[in-house]
């Protein structure tokens, strides 16, 4: 008879991981570390706390979590199937009506100096007036991810002010200001549906984030983002079965307890999700009725430092401020110089602040267009942000374009000459097509020659952080060529980032002159320009995506390259800092549609209309030669800048674009009517009514 293999997930955790696409994989991961008896570590791990976490159900099916305390050692194993819990709960708590035979329980051991964690469920096999027997049904390990670190101590308990109890159906305003300010707490949740199965019964699991990352709809409403864990959906899966939870938040300075019980509702697709760092998903919790147990902990807490993963995630706050920035995307915005550092000899990077701390979100690779007034009149150039979305800053990194001949550049010199800490320079929100998708399952390869590494700093930069966040990463190999040292930039920022990835990301720098004192190996890896060949030593040609940025000859020869390499157009993917002149091969994706031979042009809000003929060139030349003045960037299809609304007609764009349009937006400076038939009469004139 062949035996059944009993699956260490129910049907709650079964269903979310199958939604997640993740069921498979954690079947195999799941029968591998979660155990039906406590391994030898996790028994001289309780054995050495002294607290531990608790979930129940009461009698009518609330779940709640509780805290049992006593000295180090209160928790012993006889054997590896049961532990013995020598304590009783604090005067007031739950708990102490739940402890009756069978009853099941789950249990967190969670020191927060180490941040080491395990877990453990079963069932009550025996209880006396000051001690717990549980039977296991499930134990296995945690890692630390959003747990903060703590440092304890405990306090004479004949020094606390006597202890009290307070009945809650809503939060009082001492709870509203302590969750406000929580970065921890513990959330309890119960399924059982009688089947005896060992995944099922109560489960307590610690929850973590940055003061606020619970926002208080109403005294009765929280709601709070479900971060990426460790797959299990021990918590969610329980709500999915048993919309109720439990949540215990800690007074850590005060030794009070706040206890609630309520239900929930788990909210997959709501648009605040996207507001939120790292929010996967939110929850909200309705309070159905509590307790705060004041004075009733001698032990103490003070918070020594955030967990690395912690620093990762936003909260209400942030989430609102981005949500209000996306509102101002299209309009320009006073962002404050807050640093400046020069990166080489060529390029200074400016950190931006943007007013009130309202950080639009946006893609690693993704330009900020910026506006200054110099010598009398306005200017507007793009810059790529070579700062990650997770960075708490805007950062652009600037080449002084000095004179190729004997003019140097307008935009970047003033940067470079004239801006100070301190000062404000109007800015719109970051937008662009040439962005990197930590998610892909390829692996990815950045080329870039001198200023063209800002985009790819900024994907770096994200793809670690990303993999600290989420424990995947994909293969990441940078080739930044530079002529000399002296004008390369983000030299060790870029190695720092290689060190800390565990291999995962890999930087080759290429030095065409290099100085004779550099070491080859150390100080850099190529000698030359970035050539076919160095290309194909890092290159699996079908597998990858390539990403490319420099200039316009740079970028076209290592296309070329990579074509001749076996890449396909689809995964080439390219950015110029000026006019876009790559010429890709017939594979390529875009196709022209007709362009007009002559148009009726209605500039709408000048009143003016004027007859287009193909000689008359894009939309900008156009409106310009007719005495309108639209705002204007990089001319070249890129920052946007010129995008105004359609509001009838169609229009073809003759160069690649790189900014995201809506339906009924044009970018003026490569747009020209579209070649279409209006009436039966096979009257060919085409027509376009613009906002402008
Ligand atoms: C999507 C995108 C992202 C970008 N990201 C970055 C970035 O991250 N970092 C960065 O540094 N740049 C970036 N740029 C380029 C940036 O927008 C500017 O184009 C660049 O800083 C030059 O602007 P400027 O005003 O200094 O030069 P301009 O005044 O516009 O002059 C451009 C060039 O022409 C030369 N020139 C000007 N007038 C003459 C003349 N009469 N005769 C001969 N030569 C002349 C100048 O010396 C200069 O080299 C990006 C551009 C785009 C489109």
């Amino acid at each position: 008879m062949s035996e059944t293999i009993v699956s260490p997930f129910h049907l709650g955790e079964q269903k979310i991981q199958h939604r997640l696409g993740v069921r498979d994989k954690m079947e195999r991961f799941g029968q591998q570390v979660i155990r039906d008896y406590m391994p030898e570590q996790h028994r001289e791990f309780y054995a050495q706390l002294p607290f531990v976490f608790v979930a129940h159900a009461d009698q009518h099916g609330w779940p709640w979590a509780s805290i049992l305390f006593n000295q180090p050692g209160f928790i012993d194993s006889p054997d590896n199937k049961h532990i013995h819990i020598n304590t009783i709960p604090v005067p007031g708590d739950p708990l102490i009506n739940s402890l009756k035979l069978g009853n099941q329980l789950g249990i967190l051991g969670i020191e927060l100096e180490t941040r080491r964690r395990n877990r453990l469920s079963g069932h009550i096999s025996n209880v006396s007036e000051n001690s717990i027997e549980l039977c296991i049904n499930q134990a296995f390990g945690n890692c630390p991810q959003y747990i903060q670190t703590r440092e304890l101590h405990s306090i004479d308990p004949m020094s606390m002010p006597p202890k009290t109890e307070e009945k809650l159906t809503q939060l009082d305003q001492q709870a509203i200001d302590l969750i406000s300010n929580s970065d921890t707490f513990f959330v309890a949740s119960y399924v059982a549906t009688g089947s005896n199965k060992p995944s099922e019964g109560a489960d307590v699991s610690h929850r973590g984030g940055k003061p606020g990352f619970i926002r208080i709809d109403d005294p009765q409403t929280l709601t709070i983002p479900d971060y990426l864990g460790n797959f299990h959906f021990n918590t969610l899966g329980n709500f999915l079965e048993n919309p109720k939870a439990g949540l215990l938040f800690i007074d850590f300075n005060h030794g009070h307890l706040l206890t609630i019980t309520g239900t929930v509702e788990i909210l997959w697709d709501s648009p605040d999700i996207g507001f939120f760092s790292g929010a996967e998903r939110l929850w909200t919790f309705r309070i159905d009725h509590g307790h705060w147990l004041k004075n009733v902990l001698p032990l103490r807490w003070k918070l020594q430092q955030y967990s690395p993963n912690t620093l990762l995630t936003g909260n209400w706050i942030e989430a609102d401020a981005a949500k209000k920035a996306v509102t101002l995307r299209n309009t320009w915005q006073p962002y404050q110089v807050t640093k400046i550092v020069r990166e080489s000899s060529l390029i200074k990077s400016f950190y931006l602040n943007p007013p009130l701390d309202q950080k639009p979100p946006f893609q690693p690779g993704q330009f900020l267009t910026l506006k200054i007034k110099i010598n009398g009149k306005e200017q507007i150039r793009t810059y790529t942000v070579s700062s990650a979305p997770g960075d708490s800053y805007f950062r652009i990194s600037v080449k002084h374009e000095q004179a190729k001949s004997n003019t140097p550049g307008v935009f970047s010199s003033y940067l470079h000459q004239h801006i100070s800490v301190g000062d404000n320079i109007n800015v719109k929100a970051p937008t662009g097509a040439f962005t990197y998708d930590a998610t892909s399952q390829r692996p990815s390869v950045l080329v870039s020659a001198g200023i063209g590494i800002t985009p790819m700093i900024a994907m770096a930069r994200h793809a670690l952080q990303e993999a600290v966040r989420t424990r995947t990463i994909q293969p990441l190999t940078l080739i930044c060529s530079a002529r000399n040292s002296d004008q390369r930039a983000f030299f060790s920022e870029l190695n720092e980032i290689a060190n800390n990835s565990a291999g995962h990301i890999r930087i080759v720098w290429a030095l065409s002159q290099p100085e004779p004192h550099l070491q080859m190996g150390v100080d850099y890896h190529h000698n030359g320009r970035i050539c076919k060949q160095l290309l194909q030593s890092v290159l699996q040609a079908d597998a990858c995506d390539v990403y490319l940025c420099g200039p316009n000859n740079f970028m076209q020869s290592q296309y070329n390259s990579l074509r001749e390499l076996g890449c396909s157009n689809t995964h080439i993917f390219a950015e110029a800092f000026g006019p876009a002149t790559l010429i890709r091969d017939e594979d390529s994706t875009v196709k022209a549609l007709p362009i007009a031979e002559e148009a009726i042009v209605t500039f709408v809000e000048s009143n003016l209309e004027q007859a287009w003929s193909k000689h008359d060139g894009n939309l900008l030349e156009f409106a310009e030669a007719h005495g309108l003045h639209p705002e204007y960037g990089c001319r070249s299809g890129q920052c946007g800048a010129c995008k105004v609304k359609l509001l009838s007609g169609k229009v073809v764009y003759q160069q690649e674009i790189s900014t995201a349009l809506d339906k009924d937006e044009v970018l003026l400076c490569s747009a020209v009517p579209a070649a279409y038939t209006v009436n039966k009469t096979n009257n060919t004139i085409a027509r376009l009514e613009i906002q402008l």
